[in-house]
């Protein structure tokens, strides 16, 4: 069977790795990170895993849904009543019992059931063709140690800018190469803290009458929709939105709590800062596209597959969203066709066989 080379072990290259691993491709994935789920990763607080970033799942999410309930984790995802203050809605979010480390685990093991393999610490420098039709991921272990993986198929799930770094190689268009280099990001910046208690009870504040310079863009406070389970403390999210010629993006992670921080006692003079147990700051380099390509360019070349947030539309001018959701959505597509591909080929092949007999 063909063997498919899959950058990146977040959601869209775990969910990529488990259709084509069942479909009995030779699935081999390498992820740059020490761990899997990308932006959807989790960390142990007290006895519970939780993301590093604010997730949660919505009725509508048609394409997450169905994958919940074809890996039999529906029963673990509850659903909770939220407050969305600053919208003045409530609405339905949910939620995995052991976070989306359950879904992400689940996944894993599936993947690894049907034969494939999962690399970590290895960054992809290059992909290139072996002049037979194949093609090479060059990659690099965090030791220095050189790898390559030659494959039939790439599917490519980070962001459509470092996939044109990586991929010189590739006999792909200016044109196509142009466009996807194109697609600029939004980044993030997101403090978790553990608190002894939240100062409110809404689940999402995106409005602070009387405070419009909050470094933060948004107000999650996850315990107070989901309860403190296991964590030790109650659990809220300050996410701000962030350009990297930002001078904050450079700060030390220090730094910038301190200014988120100085930010949210201003709106909760009562928060001191002995309420805050521990607390973890990260940084998303290229977490949302500012806007949608032109044209459909998920397959810029025969057999290479971009599978990102940013081409999960085209020709619109909807303000882009990254959602699980969507990026799932695109994962199944891609996986269809790759399918599909693979059994004209083997159509073909057989013809040739009979004409030749
Ligand atoms: C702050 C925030 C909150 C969010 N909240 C929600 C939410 O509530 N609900 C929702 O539906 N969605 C939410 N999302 C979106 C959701 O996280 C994403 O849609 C989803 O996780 C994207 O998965 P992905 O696999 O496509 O990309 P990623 O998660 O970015 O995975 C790409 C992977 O590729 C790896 N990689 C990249 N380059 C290389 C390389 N050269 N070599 C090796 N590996 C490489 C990366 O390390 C990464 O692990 C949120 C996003 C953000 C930023």
């Amino acid at each position: 069977m063909s063997k498919v080379c899959i950058i990146g072990a977040g959601l869209s290259g775990l969910v990529c790795g488990m259709r084509l691993a069942k479909a009995g491709f030779d699935v081999v994935i390498l992820e740059e990170m020490t761990y899997p789920g990308g932006l959807m990763a989790s960390t142990h607080l007290g006895g519970e895993y939780i993301e590093l970033l604010p997730h949660h799942v919505r009725r509508t999410d048609k394409a997450l849904n169905a994958l919940t309930k074809e890996l039999g984790c529906d029963n673990k995802l509850k659903w909770y009543d939220a407050f969305w203050y600053g919208r003045a809605s409530r609405k339905k979010v949910g939620y995995f019992e052991g976070g989306f480390a359950s879904l992400t685990n689940l996944l894993i093991q599936v993947i690894t059931d049907h034969g494939g393999k999962i690399f970590y610490s290895v960054s992809v420098s290059e992909i290139t063709t072996n002049g037979e039709g194949r093609y090479l991921t060059s990659c690099v272990f965090s030791e220095s140690r050189k790898y390559e993986v030659e494959s039939d198929y790439i599917i490519f799930t980070g962001s459509c800018r470092t996939f044109v770094n990586v991929s010189h190689g590739l006999p792909m268009s200016m044109n196509m190469r142009d466009q996807l280099m194109n697609i600029t990001y939004h980044s993030r910046i997101c403090l978790m803290m553990q608190m002894r208690k939240l100062p409110s009870d809404a689940y999402i504040q995106l409005k602070f009458p009387g405070q419009p310079d909050t470094p933060f863009a948004r107000i999650v406070n996850h315990s107070a929709c989901f309860n403190d389970r296991n964590y030790g403390g109650q659990v809220t999210y300050l996410v701000g939105k962030c350009q990297i010629s930002d001078p904050l993006w450079v700060e030390s992670d220090q730094m910038i709590m301190e200014e988120y921080l100085r930010a949210y006692r201003k709106l909760y003079p009562l928060i001191k800062k002995s309420d805050i147990k521990s607390w973890r700051l990260t940084k998303v380099r290229y977490a949302v596209s500012e806007h949608a390509p032109e044209s459909d360019l998920t397959e810029p070349i025969d057999g290479v597959y971009v599978c990102s947030s940013a081409l999960t539309r085209y020709s619109t001018t909807e303000v882009p969203e990254n959602r699980m959701d969507t990026v799932i959505a695109l994962a199944n597509d891609i996986c269809t066709r790759i399918t599909e591909k693979e059994k004209a080929l083997h159509e073909r092949k057989e013809d040739v066989i009979i004409t030749a007999i």
